[in-house]
């Protein structure tokens, strides 16, 4: 019997979406450091936040923990995250002698050392962010605790009161949402004129682009749907983003199991990004998954081009002994 010929869906591939430098830098860390130290390596927290890498690499012989004291005596590596980590934690394995490589972004050290910076100049520094976020704690741990006053939301930068407020100076989370953020930092800097503001803004790149794609291609479809993780802040900002832009429906999935393709049979055109950890081979599974039900037309909207990449740590670079 021959069947009905399917509905026309165009979908309108976001771009740049997907891995960032510090993504890629991570995952190659954990699987070069397999490939020379052999399995297992020992990984503190999600080395990105994705299920899918993080099962891959399980696959591959690394072992997941949330904290060091999980690990056993070991000469295997011990990496820490993407999202970087509270100073105690580099000098707690140093003090049991691991062996440890930092897979932290370039992009978020950089936050730290500015954090670090304005902190020994004698500044109370306030870091725009989310709560409980392991960046969040990575930063505010670069620090005394107490020297770090954190602002989530416009609210917050209205009402704190800084101990000291003729020297203050602000960092940021790198996977905000910008236009949240540029009304968090104008409310801050009406109320202190002096803070001081980072020298190139903390939202990295990666975040900057993405959202500014999802922007771009929002207005011009009917629903937007957003391939992450629920815990990944840069990703909640892209469905955030297109829910703001008017999408009727902007929803989060993490594989294409989540989605009821046939459920979209309403909208005539879809949006498609994918958060900084979510890999390409998502998206597309979430393609093939919209073309069993429609007649699928792929575009492709570039909003810009990325470059960007990050050298491995030395004891990984090719020629380094171990
Ligand atoms: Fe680095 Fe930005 Fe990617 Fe986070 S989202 S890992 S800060 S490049």
């Amino acid at each position: 019997t021959a069947q009905a010929p399917k509905q026309p869906l165009t979908l309108k591939l976001c771009a740049p979406r997907g891995f960032c430098a510090g993504v890629s830098r991570a995952i190659q860390i954990v699987e070069q450091a397999l490939e020379r130290y052999g399995a297992p390596v020992y990984v503190r927290h999600e080395i990105v936040h994705n299920k899918y890498v993080v099962d891959s690499l399980k696959q591959k012989g690394a072992i997941f923990v949330d904290e060091l004291d999980e690990i056993p005596e070991t000469d295997a590596p011990v990496i820490f995250s993407a999202h970087g980590v509270p100073k105690k934690v580099p000098a707690a394995a140093a003090s049991r002698g691991l062996f440890f490589l930092d897979a932290t972004c370039p992009l978020v050290s950089k936050v730290h050392k500015e954090t670090i910076l304005h902190h020994r100049r004698g500044k109370e520094v306030v870091l725009i962010g989310h709560r409980g976020h392991p960046e969040v704690v990575g930063t505010m741990g670069q620090v005394p605790d107490g020297s770090v006053h954190l602002v989530e939301t416009v609210e917050d930068a209205r009402t704190f009161q800084p101990k000291s407020p003729e020297a203050l100076a602000f960092t940021t989370q790198t996977t905000l949402s910008v236009d949240d953020t540029a009304e968090i930092i104008a409310v801050l800097t009406e109320r202190f004129p002096d803070i001081t503001a980072p020298h190139r803004e903390d939202i990295c790149y990666a975040t900057t682009n993405r959202q500014a794609a999802v922007k771009a291609v929002a207005p011009t479809v009917d629903a937007m749907v957003v391939v992450g993780a629920p815990n990944s802040s840069n990703t909640q900002r892209l469905r955030e983003v297109a829910e703001r832009l008017g999408c009727k429906r902007s929803v989060l999935v993490q594989r294409a199991d989540d989605i009821d393709a046939a459920s979209f049979a309403d909208f005539a055109t879809i949006g498609i990004s994918a958060g900084a950890s979510a890999p390409e081979v998502l998206v597309e599974e979430i393609i093939d998954a919209f073309a069993r039900h429609f007649d699928v037309t792929v575009e492709t909207v570039v909003t810009a081009e990325e470059s960007m990449v990050f050298g491995l740590p030395r004891e990984l670079r090719e020629g380094v002994e171990a």
